[in-house]
């Protein structure tokens, strides 16, 4: 079943399907038949660290804290991936970048001179919502392909407002469908025109289900702020434009309770990798976690992640379950009452029941890639790191026997404790040969010659 066959067939199966969800049963039935609105909204380079709910001592996020009293922190949610273009595409497809190709062992991530791009043949979630009759949107940083057949518009997504690759690269035209509207795009309003974009798009989608993909391009460096959070921070530049996405994340929601919306909508808040610590003051700080963007230690990947549905997800709770950036494709199919693709590997499990909190998540394994190399494993509190690598200097290092860390006890990957539970690396081991071997890496899109 090739995309075509599977956008088919999954509008007909929402035809057929009677959309009923037992999390749902408490809420009226009217309310229970309505499919949700789902708005997905990803910070680049943010690390764990770096929201006040997440302990950050001088950054004050009030917007986001507030997303957390209303809604549900993950405190142990991951990207896919430790850098941005592999981070996106499984965000987006539910797939392992090794299947889709979003991979790179050569370059990390999409560059402007690069040809390769998602490919047509991978399903996306606004692929499956729009089938599905939801009206989608893509605001904001894009970096699955910048030439015109990889574009947000050829990806399900009915507009696109935004940047197609990070905002160092040159020459950061600023996209309104698929033309170039200003080049080089100016940064220092770009937070609010992403606002002012997304909130339109929810204006306008108010009476059918709709899909927000809000990719902010910040706090990606170059850092730039509306004149309007200068100095707003403690934390410095990096802060104020912190600040700038914290007011963003503020203007959505209000906008959601303004038009009635709010208790029809789920608002998911994450980041696409850890925190670019190179960058030094510029960059963003991992917490009590290790290392940080292009690693995988912890910091790496896992990300602070947000979630709100005012009457469907319980007020102020704390998820520890394991989730993935791989898992948002199949909880938005299920909300949505669509189908997952069924013809390949789907790497994600829903969330529903996580969200909902009334039964523990399924996930029980995260597996840690760097390009096409299987870095570490986690399963249940354990992680087996085989290679670590900061990512940026020349210190990748192999582990024979792997480190072993217990991250409930030690998130921080402080204390390698391999030597006194042998049987849990075997355990790791079967797990990881087990994947290892069901695992088809797809040429790389990344590599491809330029
Ligand atoms: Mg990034």
């Amino acid at each position: 079943m090739d995309r075509r066959t599977f956008l088919g067939t999954a509008a007909k199966s929402l035809a057929a399907a009677s959309v009923s969800f037992t999390h749902l049963a408490r809420a009226d039935s009217a309310r229970a038949r309505r499919r949700p609105n789902i708005i997905l909204i990803l910070a680049d380079d943010l690390g764990y660290g770096d929201l006040s709910c997440f302990g950050h001592p001088t950054l004050h996020t009030p917007h986001l804290d507030r997303m957390a009293a209303e809604g549900m922190k993950l405190t142990q949610f991951y990207s896919a991936a430790p850098v941005c273009t592999p981070s996106r595409a499984a965000l987006l497809t539910g797939r392992l970048p090794i299947r889709s190709g979003m991979y790179g062992d050569r370059r990390g991530v999409l560059f402007p001179d690069s040809v390769g791009g998602l490919p047509d043949s991978e399903v996306t979630i606004a692929d499956a919502l729009r089938a599905a009759g939801y009206a989608t949107a893509c605001v904001g940083k894009w970096h699955l392909g910048h030439r015109p057949q990889y574009l947000p518009t050829r990806h399900g997504f009915d507009e696109y407002f935004g940047i197609p690759y990070s905002n160092d690269m040159k020459p950061c035209p600023l996209l309104d469908g698929e033309s170039p509207i200003e080049e080089p795009a100016v940064q220092t309003t770009l937070t609010r025109r992403y606002t002012e974009r997304a909130v339109q798009f929810i204006e306008r989608s108010r009476r059918r289900p709709f899909f927000l993909y809000f990719a902010h391009t910040f706090p990606h460096v170059p850092l730039h702020r509306s004149t309007e959070f200068a100095g707003t921070s403690l934390r410095g530049l990096y802060g104020d434009v912190v600040r700038e996405l914290d007011w963003s994340v503020g203007q959505i929601r209000a906008t959601l309770t303004r038009l009635g919306l709010h208790r029809d909508t789920l608002v998911l808040f994450t980041s696409d990798n850890g925190p670019w610590l190179t960058q030094n003051q510029q960059g963003g700080c991992a917490g009590l976690l290790r290392g940080g963007k292009g690693s995988t230690w912890e910091g790496g990947l896992r990300e602070p992640t947000l979630a709100v549905w005012p009457g469907t997800i319980p007020p102020g709770r704390v998820a520890m379950d394991l989730g993935t950036t791989l898992d948002v494709f199949p909880t938005c199919a299920e909300l949505a009452g669509v189908p997952v693709p069924s013809d390949r590997v789907m790497d994600g499990v829903s969330l529903v029941p996580v969200l909902t909190a009334f039964r523990p998540g399924s996930r029980d394994t995260v597996f840690y890639y760097s390009g096409s190399e299987l870095r570490a494993v986690r399963h249940g509190s354990w992680k087996a790191h085989y290679v670590t690598h900061s990512g940026y200097r020349d210190d990748r290092e192999v582990h024979d026997p792997p480190l072993l860390f217990h991250l409930d006890v030690d998130p921080g990957e402080r204390y390698d404790v391999a030597k006194e539970h042998p049987a849990i690396l075997d355990r790791i081991a079967a797990v990881a040969a087990l994947h290892r071997a069901a695992a088809e890496v797809a040429p790389s899109q990344l590599d491809l010659p330029a």
